[in-house]
């Protein structure tokens, strides 16, 4: 992608994650990948208020290229998911109430998804039948340390569609702007879905 088009298809998402809540108080960021590097949000703005002044472009190794403000401390994350999945071209990073709470309520390493039609918003995934594994790490302000959990479990076996992180949020990824777009919204909808059971068990 070209510096300009991906900048212009991150503000268009921030306004769209924006107006569905899932960015509150200048939370959450995003990043897409250009043709030498990638480009990301600066921190602390509004992510659905976003002009082109808001990113930095980095080379493909982390290092900054352009742009002014403050990279977001979260950058190295969106970088390792990069360089372990080739394919992805886009993360969007968000903290919506669902993601948040459901990664605290589940203390294991991994939220299990089954019998869901809107599974099928994740490519690949063929069947509500299917059972979808999405993984969760406990929270770190260390976010170096962080990105080599994520690594060493993503090398131990591949990770797919998104991550989450304890009580914090969301990591979806694509192969373009519009499938990560998709694959936010479908996990965000079975996270609330999730959470909505979870509540209606509790009170049988
Ligand atoms: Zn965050």
């Amino acid at each position: 992608m070209q510096n300009r088009y991906a900048i212009e298809q991150l503000i268009e998402a921030g306004e769209w994650i924006s107006q569905k809540g899932w960015v509150p108080a200048t939370g959450g960021n995003f990043s897409a990948k250009t043709d030498s590097g990638f480009v990301v949000t600066a921190s602390g703005h509004d992510k659905g208020q976003l002009t082109a002044e808001h990113f930095l472009q980095f080379d493909i190794h982390g290092q900054i290229e352009s742009g002014a403000g403050k990279p977001s401390a979260e950058t190295d994350l969106h970088l390792s998911l990069y360089q372990l999945d080739d394919q992805a071209t886009c993360v969007l990073h968000t903290h919506s109430v669902a993601a948040t709470v459901l990664s605290r309520f589940i203390t294991t390493d991994t939220l299990m998804i089954t019998g869901y039609e809107m599974q099928k918003s994740l490519t690949g995934v063929a069947s509500h039948e299917e059972t979808i594994q999405i993984a969760i790490f406990d929270n770190d302000q260390d976010i170096e340390r962080l990105a080599e959990k994520v690594t060493a479990r993503y090398q131990h076996s591949p990770l797919y569609h998104g991550i989450l992180i304890r009580g914090h949020g969301l990591y979806a990824w694509g192969r373009s702007p519009a499938e990560t777009r998709r694959h936010l919204e479908g996990l965000e909808f079975l996270f609330a879905c999730e959470l909505e059971r979870i509540k209606l068990e509790a009170s049988l």
